[in-house]
C-alpha cells in the first residue's frame, strides 16, 4: 500500500476546540474508511503545530469564546492552510463553522475578525440554545439529521450560501436553518459527534473528499441508536427550549 493511497484527516486543535467530543468526527471518518478496506490516518495538528496543507479533510470542532479568539488568530497566521482550506473538503461544528466566517460575536457582544473561509457571520444571542436538535438535510442523500447543540450563536448565511439543514427541533442557525454547504464544506452547530449520529453524513463528506462511491455499510446498532435519538428530541419542543446563558 503506497503512502498516496491513505486518506488523511486533519483534525485541527484538538486541544483548543475540543470542548464538546468533536474529534470523534476524525475517528468515524477513519473509521468508516478502514471497515470498507481503505486506509486512512487521523492527523491531530494541535496549537504548537503547524498544520500539514495536503490533507484530504480538514475537521474543526467547537469549544468557549476564549478558545475561538485564539483559533482564529492561529488560522490566519498560516495563509498555506487557509488555501487548504477553501479547496479541500471541510467538516466544522459549531465554534468551528463560526471562525471559519467573516466575523463572529463572543458572549459580551464583541465583534471578532474570522477567517472568512465561508460566507457567513455570527451575533451573539440572548438565549443559549441547549438541547437535541432534528433537522432535514438539503442534500437529498443524506438522511434526517439528529445531534445536539450547546451555543448562543444566530448564524446568518451569505445571499448564495446555502444551509445544510431545515430545522425541525431545535434551534441550530437561529432562523428555521442549520449550519451551512458549500461545494467543498460541511458547517453544523451538531454536536454527537455529529458523524457518529448521522452515517450517511459521514459517507457524503467522505464521498467529497475522496472522489470514490463508497460501498454500503452495515454496522451494528446505527439504525437502532438513531431511533432513540429521534424519539429522544421530539420531547424537545419545536424550534424552542432554549434557556439564558
Ligand atoms: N462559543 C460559541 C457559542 O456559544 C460556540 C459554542 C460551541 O462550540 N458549542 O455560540
Amino acid at each position: 500500500m503506497t503512502e498516496e493511497s491513505v486518506v488523511r484527516i486533519a483534525l485541527l486543535l484538538p486541544d483548543v476546540l475540543g470542548t464538546y467530543s468533536d474529534r470523534g468526527n476524525a475517528i468515524v471518518l477513519a473509521q468508516r474508511l478502514r471497515l470498507r478496506g481503505i486506509p486512512a490516518q487521523v492527523i491531530p495538528v494541535s496549537a504548537e503545530t503547524a498544520a500539514p496543507t495536503s490533507c484530504d479533510v480538514y475537521v474543526i470542532g467547537g469549544g468557549e469564546d476564549a478558545a475561538q479568539a485564539f483559533a482564529v488568530q492561529w488560522l490566519v497566521d498560516q495563509p498555506a492552510l487557509l488555501t487548504a482550506l477553501q479547496t479541500t473538503e471541510v467538516l466544522a461544528v459549531c465554534a468551528g463553522m463560526q471562525v471559519l466566517g467573516d466575523w463572529m460575536e463572543d458572549s459580551g457582544g464583541r465583534r471578532v475578525a474570522g477567517a472568512s473561509v465561508l460566507d457567513l457571520t455570527t451575533t451573539s444571542g440572548r438565549l443559549r440554545a441547549v438541547g437535541e436538535v432534528v433537522a432535514d438535510c438539503t442534500d437529498g442523500d443524506v438522511q434526517t439529521l439528529t445531534g445536539f447543540e450547546n451555543h448562543s450563536g444566530h448564524t446568518c448565511l451569505g445571499a448564495d450560501a446555502t444551509p445544510l439543514g431545515r430545522v425541525l427541533v431545535g434551534t441550530g442557525n437561529g432562523d428555521g436553518t442549520d449550519g451551512v454547504l458549500t461545494a467543498s464544506a460541511v458547517g453544523t452547530y451538531l454536536h454527537g459527534p455529529v458523524l457518529a449520529r448521522n452515517p450517511t453524513l459521514a459517507d457524503f463528506v467522505l464521498r467529497r473528499a475522496t472522489g470514490q462511491v463508497l460501498p454500503e455499510l452495515q454496522v451494528p446498532d446505527e439504525a437502532a441508536a438513531r431511533d432513540l435519538h429521534l424519539r429522544q428530541a421530539r420531547r424537545r419542543r419545536p424550534r424552542s427550549g432554549s434557556r439564558r446563558a
